[in-house]
């Protein structure tokens, strides 16, 4: 502690210092990190992050999408301080346990799926169902069907196989030879649709490419992955809800696997629970769902795909390499599976989902300014998600919006022109009355 007896010494420059040392950041260029520290967060307090020098900052996009019912949650908190005193972690192979088991159970009543297979992040995940796919097919008698199909500025994690069905130039383009060739078809992106072309119509005329794609290609497919509702990393990109039912029919017909990738817009992003609940009429049922994020309420890493009956069945045999012979150390951790069960309990005991139905009209009300601001262009939402574009962002745009918006005591990322909020469901009018605005004059701000 020399530095402390120091007069002038700061811990947070201390900190910063450190960190730009010893940690390599996530989607980070680090010779920016000088100009642009990074926040050096304290603690959390519900959807507030309080810095060293205690100043607050509103999560506004709920630290990377992730967190639910805010930070250090007393019952979240409850649950993992319980599991602690029993078992933190035990090997899923050769072994099993409570959390797990229960999480399963709980998983498939609400997903119509079963089966659940257990990573740490999203990107293992979207392997896993891209894998099991495969090996589906394969088991089938069919393993010319190895092929993947995915939409256009989709985002599926970064890991190399994840990678390879992402389409994001920014993560993609310098990691190409190290990728597996797939198929991009046209996104059903409300705002690619022509002069006077509805959303619907946009969203049909794309299920058209996809089924044309299909009708060539299918023998040599396995999956069509797909975030329903709402390409997240595109820029929160909002679609018509009938691709999803049209895709499920494609699949359906040309002998294609449907993964939906839940892991952003699950547990009640975009109103329901699930977004594939909002296909037209009733819902689909995709053939694999996977899941992340906000499983654990954004304690703990933690990831699930579930998938049906028959690919299950297709796995189930006496010979062991018809297994799926997949793997993660911790597999179904059993404190992770507790904040998941935690966050299932008050999803059903404080009825959330009908709650943020009730918020999201207000909320919606109180953006209302912003959306008529005269920078802002295909305002969207969905949900507990607010977006919209700015009409004269130029380069740097988004870090600019981000350090101004930081001086409102306001944590926010704009992913290229797009500013988008997702706070955690925690937040209350008041923040969110500050929260539009700090958009209001960050959009004022010369400069910006
Ligand atoms: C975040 C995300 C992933 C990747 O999850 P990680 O935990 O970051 O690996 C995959 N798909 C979608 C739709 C995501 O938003």
């Amino acid at each position: 502690m020399v530095g402390a007896q120091c007069d002038n010494f700061k811990p947070m420059d201390d900190l910063l210092s450190r960190t730009r040392a010893a940690v390599w950041h996530p989607c980070t260029q680090m010779k920016q990190l000088e100009a642009a520290p990074p926040l050096a967060i304290a603690r959390g307090e519900g959807p507030w992050l309080v810095d060293a020098d205690g100043k607050r900052y509103l999560d506004a996009i709920s630290s990377w999408w992730v967190n639910l019912f805010g930070h250090c949650n007393p019952r979240i908190n409850a649950a993992i301080t319980d599991q602690l005193g029993k078992i933190e972690h035990v090997m899923l192979a050769g072994a099993t346990h409570e959390p797990v088991v229960q999480l399963s159970e709980r998983l498939a009543r609400l997903t119509g799926l079963g089966h659940a297979f257990y990573a740490s992040d999203g990107a293992s995940a979207t392997e896993i169902a891209l894998k099991m796919s495969a090996h589906y097919w394969r088991n089938a008698g069919r393993p010319e069907k190895n092929g993947f199909v995915s939409l256009k500025n989709a985002y599926h994690g970064e890991t190399v196989g994840a990678l390879s069905v992402t389409d994001v130039p920014l993560f993609k383009a310098t990691y190409a030879p190290l990728l597996r060739h797939t198929k991009q078809v046209p996104t059903p992106d409300a705002r690619l649709a022509e002069p006077g072309e509805s959303a619907e119509a946009r969203a049909l005329r794309c299920a058209d490419a996809l089924e044309a794609y299909l009708a060539e290609q299918a023998t040599g497919i396995a999956a069509f992955i797909l975030e329903p509702l709402v390409q997240g990393a595109a820029g929160m990109a909002m679609y018509h809800p009938i691709y999803l039912g049209r895709a499920r029919e494609l699949c359906d017909r040309y002998e294609v696997h449907l993964i939906a990738d839940e892991i952003a817009v699950g547990f009640g992003r975009t109103g329901t629970m699930f977004a594939c609940e909002q296909a037209l009429t009733h819902g689909i049922r995709p053939d694999f769902i996977c899941l992340s994020k906000g499983l654990t309420g954004g304690y703990l890493p933690l990831s699930a795909v579930l998938t049906t009956d028959s690919v299950y069945d297709a796995f189930y045999d006496e010979d062991t390499a018809h297994g799926f012979l997949h793997s993660h150390s911790y597999t179904g951790n059993p404190l992770a599976c507790r904040a998941a069960l935690a966050v299932l309990d008050i999803f059903e005991h404080d009825e959330i989902i009908a709650n943020n139905r009730i918020k999201a009209v207000e909320y919606t009300r109180v953006m209302e300014e912003v959306s008529a601001h005269k920078r802002v262009r295909n305002f969207r939402h969905l949900g507990m998600i607010w977006a919209f574009d700015v009409t004269d962002a130029g380069p740097g745009f988004a870090n600019r919006f981000h350090r101004a918006a930081l001086a409102h005591g306001v944590f926010i990322r704009p992913i290229g022109s797009t500013v988008y909020v997702m706070p955690p469901y925690v937040v209350d009018a008041g923040a969110m009355r500050q929260l539009a605005d700090a958009l209001l004059a960050c959009l004022d701000e010369p400069g910006v």
